[in-house]
């Protein structure tokens, strides 16, 4: 190369101008393409609101039965008994178990799975653990401090949620698959250790295929969601583009202060949806949230009346079934029933069968939003990781880039020398 003439010098720099435009090219192609298939646009929650039939008395009666059989600790006859339970009460849905062994115990993940004939494929996907902790370690009361907790909020109160809306999904109409997810062992964690957190939703996400990931649509996490004095933001790890569909459709429901509800009401102050309000929470979300897959959380993180956040009744033998109310229960179903309804959650159906090979670009482009708002539980670093672990195809060509960029500096330095 050092001894070619000036004329293939100049002839290589063109060729180098042509690679690296290229490049720059078909990835903004992808891009748009992806961006333009991967769009949310729900109806208006207010033209569906009457036809809501969530009904927060009958999800409370569950959180009272599912308290009563005792703690939900993984590989107990309670666990059991709950799955067999939710099971026979979803008759239209197909179940399936999975497990698998951490430290001294099996976790079984229990997954529904609603597929209408007429299915896009198209995946909306709702999550609850239905493991109770087996420590209560912030108790006031020291000698309760290493008993299970009752996990009437914390637990049984998104199982409830599921289990409503999973009798109302069938009659629905809807045009995707639908899959309830119970998930074991989120609670199991020991204070202050991050992995020992959320074990059944990690080892779930890390068994799905790309093509099972690429359809999901929305991962929608509710957990600790009872609470009589509910009151939610965003969290960390998920989505903004999905955090912006339940906006409408909490405002449509008289949650968000400041914005009128269908009856032309002010609404109450349950969700903040200011992305500055955003607070940091590891739960069942993260390993979707990594994975790529569109997710979110609602999860009240001050449990009961003037709480602070992550404390209250949390973690404590007083997260007993009489702190939950049906009221509450109703508004978070209420959410995901009118989400469904609106098909909030589906991606528009035109271009969404043929773009299943390659890449993310819509994710990317959250999860640039996300590090603007980045919580300060993680660290910089991790978020890189995480970008280059979720990205490998644009890492890949960002560094192809860069390193057209420095050749096409050289190649220039040795023109001007000659
Ligand atoms: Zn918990």
């Amino acid at each position: 190369m050092l001894t070619e003439g000036f004329e293939s010098k100049r002839e290589n720099i063109r060729h180098f101008y042509a690679y690296f435009l290229t490049v720059i090219l078909v990835l903004t192609g992808v891009a748009s393409a992806e961006n333009s298939s991967k769009q949310y646009s729900g109806g208006n929650p207010c033209d569906f609101i009457d036809s809501v039939e969530f009904n927060g008395t009958a999800a409370n009666e569950s959180v009272l039965w599912q308290t009563s059989i005792g703690p939900r600790l993984p590989g107990s006859n309670a666990s059991a008994q709950l799955r067999q339970s939710i099971s026979e009460n979803l008759t239209q849905w197909s179940f399936e178990e999975s497990s698998h062994q951490r430290e001294n115990f099996t976790l079984t993940n229990l997954v529904g799975t609603y597929s209408p004939n007429n299915s896009t494929g198209q995946n909306v996907v709702f999550v609850a653990h239905y493991d109770s902790r087996y420590i209560g370690e912030r108790d006031e009361n020291e000698t309760l401090r290493s008993q299970p907790i009752p996990g009437a909020n914390d637990g049984a109160s998104g199982v409830a949620v599921l289990i409503e809306l999973g009798r109302i999904i069938p009659s629905l109409d809807l045009q995707h698959d639908v899959t309830l997810f119970f998930t074991d062992a989120e609670d199991q964690g020991k204070p202050f250790l991050e992995n020992t957190w959320s074990y059944g939703a990690d080892a779930w996400v890390s068994n799905l295929t790309e093509e099972y990931k690429e359809n999901i649509s929305a991962y929608i996490v509710v957990d600790m969601i009872g609470d009589a004095y509910l009151d939610f933001t965003r969290v960390s790890s998920t989505s903004d583009v999905l955090w912006d569909t339940v906006t409408p459709i909490a405002a449509a429901l008289g949650m968000i202060d400041g914005e009128v509800d269908c009856q032309g009401n002010n609404g109450l102050s349950i969700y903040n949806p200011d992305p500055g309000a955003e607070r940091g929470v590891i739960d069942d979300h993260v390993a979707a949230h990594n994975a790529g897959i569109p997710a979110i959380n609602f999860i009240d993180l001050n449990y009961g009346e003037n709480a602070a956040f992550f404390g209250g009744h949390w973690h404590t033998h007083n997260d007993t079934a009489d702190k939950v109310s049906s009221e509450s229960l109703e508004y978070i179903g209420s959410i995901l029933e009118l989400g469904l309804r609106t098909d909030a959650w589906v991606w528009n159906h035109s271009e969404v069968q043929h773009e299943n090979a390659t890449l993310n670009s819509s994710e990317n482009e959250q999860s640039v939003n996300n590090e603007q708002s980045v919580n300060n539980e993680q660290s910089v670093g991790d978020e890189v990781r995480n970008e280059i672990q979720n990205y490998p195809w644009l890492t890949f060509f960002g560094g192809i880039s860069i390193a057209m960029v420095l050749l096409l500096v050289v190649l220039l330095r040795w023109q001007i020398r000659d």
